[in-house]
């Protein structure tokens, strides 16, 4: 497929309805100027050349509005289009971040002001939590946002506190952030898939600054022992984070706040109407207990006495910025518009039907697929090849084989402490007929590994690149756009 440089004919243009040509020249300083029309470097194309251009590269692209996407740990669902349609309203897309704010001053920005607090206090009604900050612009600058509000309560209490601990079954970008933050991170292990009390007892001293939890965790197991796991940090004045990336698992369930944690992290571009994947931009929005309220990122949105919403700077115990301006607010809109088309019981069943789906595929794939810990799951399971493997059909030649059928590979050998792992989310936007045809689909191949293993270790065969050496596609890569 050719780029559109290469498409591009001079004095091919689109369509566009006549503009009156209108000379701004005059308030512009000169050295800012292009050199006019012809130089900005874009190629000339037709309307009809740059629809098909685009239309053909959408095809390229595995996608939830093509296909079944069940990753694991990433929540690749549908997200419907209604909150792109309102994170497109022109009083909205057109917004500056730095117009004057209140109503005297000019009216331009009080209705974006009002769905950041009006997002903030649902978040905060849909957690337990006593405040939040809509800054963090992904997951995992959430949980570096919430370690750093951490830091600040134990500085500010002249705690000396040097360590993190983190679960085996945590999501991997715990332990990154709060090695990043600083802290020294220990690892306790999880016992029959989720956190000991007694474990995590062994390992607890005055050094220890917090436990961060993943939620339910990677194995998709929901933490039973929360109790005695708040009360154990609580003794040596440890504080309590979150992972909440995956809330569509527990929403309308259980508020992280009500169970005593004191930072949560949430993912919008899981939970709340943004797609995931394909690079962003998402929004990881953090709440807080009441003691870490003081610390949040500024700026932070208030309501006035007299109804005007305004940003307020003036919170001298903050961390400060972590995003420029106020984060993602498109996924941020988005989020809120989610938030009140589906409305309360809506919200509730976005979590039963997730953990629906994930508890109808982990049962009917019990009989062809070993499940190391095999009960109720929330919002996904983890499946083992071990015994595939034992015969040479592994956890990736599976994945690799469901992609002939049209199907995106699950998440193989994460969570690590799952030999040969398959794991699966398949969300609550999925109807059940494309989960039975998903679990048809592993049984062939399931069938096909003991009968003709070669053909299963051969896949893909029906895509335009077939297997990969991974390390010299990494390593030495060829770039080409004729394809
Ligand atoms: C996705 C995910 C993250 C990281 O979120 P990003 O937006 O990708 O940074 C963290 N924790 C859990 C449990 C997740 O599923």
């Amino acid at each position: 497929m050719k780029t559109v440089f290469a498409k591009s004919r001079p004095g091919r243009e689109g369509v566009w309805p006549e503009q009156p040509a209108q000379d701004v020249s005059a308030y512009i300083d000169p050295a800012l100027l292009r050199g006019g029309a012809g130089t900005t470097g874009l190629p000339d194309l037709s309307e009809l050349d740059t629809v098909r251009h685009f239309t053909e590269l959408s095809r390229k692209n595995f996608g939830v509005d093509s296909n079944f996407y069940p990753l694991g740990s990433c929540t690749m669902k549908y997200n419907p289009k209604f909150t792109e349609y309102v994170a497109a309203l022109p009083g909205f897309a057109g917004l500056h971040p730095v117009l004057p704010q209140l109503k005297g001053a000019g009216r331009f920005c009080q209705g974006a002001l009002e769905v950041m607090h009006e997002s903030e206090r649902l978040l905060c009604e849909i957690t337990g939590m006593a405040g939040f900050t809509l800054h963090p612009m992904a997951g995992a600058h959430g949980e570096l946002t919430g370690v750093m509000l951490i830091a600040a309560y134990h500085r500010d209490k002249g705690n000396k506190k040097t360590k993190i601990i983190c679960p085996d079954s945590a999501h991997g970008t715990n332990p990154a952030s709060a090695a990043l933050a600083g802290y020294e991170v220990v690892t306790i292990e999880s016992k029959d898939g989720i956190v000991d009390p007694a474990v995590l007892r062994a390992a607890l001293d005055d050094e220890v600054a917090a436990l961060m939890m993943t939620c339910p965790n990677t194995l998709g197991l929901f933490e039973r022992h929360l109790p005695e796991i708040v009360a154990a940090l609580k003794e040596v004045d440890a504080l309590l984070y979150y992972d909440g990336a995956n809330l569509n698992a527990i929403m309308g369930k259980m508020r992280v706040g009500d169970a005593g944690f004191d930072v949560v992290h949430l993912n919008l571009h899981k939970t709340f109407g943004t797609p995931h994947g394909g690079g962003g931009p998402g929004s990881g929005p953090v709440g807080v207990s009441q003691r870490l309220l003081d610390y949040l990122p500024i700026s932070r949105v208030v309501k006035l006495e007299d109804g005007q919403y305004f940003l307020d700077y003036d919170y001298p115990k903050s961390i400060g910025y972590v995003a420029p301006f106020y984060g993602n607010f498109g996924v941020v809109l988005k989020a809120y518009a989610y938030m009140l088309r589906l409305g309360r019981e809506g919200l509730i069943r976005v979590s039963e039907n997730a953990v629906l789906s994930a508890n109808y595929l982990r049962k009917r794939l019990e009989d062809y697929l070993e499940i190391p810990y095999n009960r109720t799951c929330m919002h996904e399971f983890v499946a083992s090849a071990v015994q595939q493997a034992a015969k040479g059909v592994r956890a990736l030649d599976i994945a690799k084989a469901l992609l002939d059928k049209g199907t995106h590979a699950p998440t193989i050998y994460f969570p690590l402490i799952v030999k040969e792992c398959i794991m699966v989310e398949p969300t609550e936007t999925e109807s059940k007929e494309t989960l039975d045809r998903f679990v048809d689909d592993l049984i062939e191949i399931l069938t096909r590994a003991e009968s003709d293993p070669a053909s299963v270790q051969a896949a893909p065969t029906t895509l335009p690149v077939t297997r990969l050496d991974e390390t010299l596609a990494a390593r030495g890569m060829v770039l080409t756009d004729d394809m």
